[in-house]
């Protein structure tokens, strides 16, 4: 194994300094202060890319299909064969360590309200997944994600689709987002953030998000095995169950995004030993063992609140071994 940091240093600073003569701060940011996912869809962005085998080959989603009639015979075939067929695609452009672990692809589907058989599908990659999440009150991630995948949504009057049977603009589609392809280490991040001063902070509690045993076959459209005649074989990320562990989490504390503080839990992945599965609290440069309260983050003998209620940003899945 090669420690982060060598790659880091090595890859991402190197490059960067190569380029564009600046110093590795400015890759960063510079001083200014990060919001966590930032940091993280910067550092994952920049690693994917530069460890990407095909790098040079044009990005997937650039050059998808953008004749609708095209498009519409792809949502005909049946759906094992075109997500396979898409996952495939990615694949061929997205050839890095990075991309073998953490990418997967949703699968989004509009139902024309003329007739139920009118679906069209399109995919997108991902390397972690942005969760809305209510406003006040106490969500557990399983009503989190819930809201967020797999259910349907009515569009409004102004999200106009070309129907191909229909022969012309819809509106009123029902949208729904699946996951067609799921990684082994999944991201997950809550939008606690408006952009709107630092006052725009949700605070909602999520509990339950140090389970071992995260479900979520619920969220992939694929919920039979796949058919002996597929073309192309169905990948591990298509097939469930898709059960999950929890091994890390950022917390904020602080009122908003123009302040505050990031403290981070993480498991010792270990299966032996006598801090196998410990969960420790990282914070600046103290690192503790710490118990984990579901709902209130790190528990160490401060008060409970110290890390905060609803301050959960960003939860760290592993697919588990079956
Ligand atoms: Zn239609």
């Amino acid at each position: 194994m090669i420690p982060l940091l060598t790659i880091l240093k090595k890859h991402l600073f190197h490059s960067h300094q190569a380029i564009t003569g600046s110093q590795p701060a400015d890759a960063l940011g510079g001083g200014q202060q990060q919001d966590c996912s930032e940091i993280y869809i910067f550092v994952i962005g920049r690693l994917e890319d530069e460890l990407n085998k095909s790098r040079d080959k044009p990005d997937y989603s650039r050059t998808e299909l953008t004749d609708d009639a095209a498009k519409w015979k792809r949502s005909q075939m049946p759906l094992w064969e075109s997500a396979s067929r898409e996952w495939k695609a990615e694949k061929e452009t997205q050839q890095s360590e990075v991309a073998n672990y953490f990418l997967g692809q949703k699968l989004i589907q509009f139902k024309c309200p003329n007739d139920d058989t009118h679906i069209h599908r399109s995919w997108e990659s991902f390397n972690y997944l942005n969760l809305i999440i209510n406003k006040s009150g106490t969500q557990s991630l399983d009503q989190v994600l819930r809201s967020n995948l797999g259910a349907e949504e009515t569009m409004d009057d102004e999200g106009r689709i070309t129907c191909v049977p229909c022969g012309k603009g819809v509106t009123k589609m029902t949208r729904l987002v699946n996951l067609s392809y799921l990684p082994d280490y999944l991201v997950l991040y809550f939008q606690r953030f408006s952009n709107h001063g630092a006052s725009g902070k949700i605070n909602t509690v999520i509990n339950q998000f140090n389970s071992d045993n995260i479900d979520l076959t619920p969220y992939s459209p694929h919920n039979d095995n796949p058919p002996d005649n597929l073309k192309i074989p169905a990948y591990r990320g298509m097939i469930g169950p898709f059960k999950y562990e929890c091994y890390g989490a950022v917390f904020h504390r602080g009122k908003g995004i123009g302040g505050g503080h990031y403290v981070a839990m993480a498991r010792h992945l270990d299966q032996r030993g006598k801090e196998a599965g410990a969960w420790h609290h990282y914070n600046d440069r103290t690192v503790r063992l710490a118990g984990v309260n579901g709902s209130q983050g790190p528990e160490y003998g401060e008060p409970r609140n110290a890390v905060g209620d609803g301050s959960i940003v960003m939860l760290f899945l592993r697919r588990k071994k079956l």
